[in-house]
């Protein structure tokens, strides 16, 4: 009996991506795995039904009992849990913290559940690494946001009525959504500088064509994350970028510090001190926001500058970010699988790390 991998339809509010594309769906049938999805899983994300020519399809309900492996994007209402098979085997974005009732409802039916969020960022987990394949298109879709927004054109124009000049861009935060910021601003013609605590990333924001901005503070931490800064440091970041900041026609931020709330950049009146029809898009506002006037999801005036605090980015180009998160989804499940079944080697530190509920029993501690 073949195993079961399954994709339900996503629920949650605006997003569009589905977990098994038709191209995961071929590799997944050439390892002799079934592949059943929700009528329709695919369609806002631009795979119709149609184009799967290697998956059944049925009712949420149907694909519920019969699935042995659900992959999903984002975590699924509670109630599906209880409609799964008991002891099947959840994969996907299952944003453990403070889940409490996720978790006891997957415990409940004896599940077992891997939250990919929660992989380890080396070598060999790159494969199925979703934070930085959705980071990367959040930077993309952050920087083309801004550049819709923004009052001016991002590169230089000569025309007849006269030279435009390229506008400055900055983007604070050089991880893996901030260097594709940084790329997509470059080759929309700005003048663009990159900003970050690591400094390991100067070397990567120059070798995209970008300015590396100096501010003084260095804060690398381990794993190659940066770490959070103390109060003092803080405070001298805050007092250099407030400089700077006035030249900036746009600013992007994109800082984090893993399991913290994004690190509060840029205060009210740093923003008062920008140009007028300044634009900063806080790509941070999913975790609070790197400037203190964030709203998540919302557009704030104040003082003639715009900050827009946008939710989901990956979503909103659902294509690739699906082929991406999918191909990371199918990589993750060939770890899983021996021999043609489910077969989880929890000695390994990307099974253990990622491991949720192991067959009901709760194993993640937050
Ligand atoms: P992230 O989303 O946690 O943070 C984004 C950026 O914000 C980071 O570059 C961080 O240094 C920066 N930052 C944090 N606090 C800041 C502050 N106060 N001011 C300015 N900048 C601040 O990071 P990420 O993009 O997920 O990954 C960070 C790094 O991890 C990557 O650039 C890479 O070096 C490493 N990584 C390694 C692997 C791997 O080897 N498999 C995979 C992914 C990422």
């Amino acid at each position: 009996m073949p195993i079961t991998v399954a994709a339900l339809r996503e629920t949650a509010a605006g997003e569009r991506r589905v977990a098994i594309t038709p191209e995961m769906a071929k590799k997944m049938h050439a390892r002799g795995w079934r592949v059943m999805l929700e009528r329709d899983a695919g369609a806002s994300a631009g795979f119709p039904d149609g184009v799967y020519a290697d998956a059944t399809f049925g009712s949420a309900a149907e694909v519920c009992a019969q699935a042995d492996v659900l992959a999903c994007v984002l975590p699924p209402q509670d109630a599906v849990f209880g409609q799964l098979r008991e002891r099947a085997t959840v994969v996907g974005q299952l944003r453990p913290y403070g889940a409490d009732a996720r978790l006891a409802a997957m415990a409940a039916r004896g599940l077992s559940a891997f939250s990919l969020e929660l992989l380890p960022r080396t070598t060999r987990a790159q494969a199925m690494d979703v934070l930085s394949s959705q980071a990367a298109v959040a930077g993309y879709r952050a920087m083309l946001i801004a550049a819709e927004a923004a009052p001016k054109f991002f590169p230089m124009l000569t025309t007849a009525a006269g030279t435009i000049r390229p506008s400055r861009v900055l983007v604070i935060g050089a991880g893996v959504a901030g260097l594709q910021a940084i790329a997509t601003a470059r080759r929309l013609g700005a003048q663009t500088e990159g900003y970050d605590v690591r400094p390991e990333t100067r070397e990567q924001v120059e070798s995209l064509g970008a300015k590396f901005l100096q501010v003084g503070v260095s804060a690398a931490g381990t794993g190659g994350y940066a770490r959070e800064l103390s109060a003092e440091e803080r405070a001298a970041q805050q007092q250099a970028l407030a400089e700077h900041l006035k030249v900036f026609d746009v600013v992007v931020s994109t800082a984090a510090v893993p399991g913290r709330p994004a690190p509060k950049i840029l205060t009210a009146a740093m923003v008062q001190g920008m140009k007028p029809g300044a634009l900063i898009v806080d790509l941070a506002a999913e975790s609070g926001g790197n400037c203190e006037l964030t709203r998540p999801g919302e557009r704030v005036e104040h003082g003639g500058v715009t900050i827009i605090g946008p939710l989901n980015l990956p979503a909103g180009a659902p294509l690739h970010a699906s082929e991406m998160y999918a191909r990371n989804v199918f990589n993750f499940l060939e770890l899983l699988v021996k021999n043609d079944a489910l077969a989880p080697d929890y000695d390994d530190e990307l099974v253990a790390k990622s491991c949720l509920t192991r067959d009901g029993t709760a194993q993640f501690t937050g």
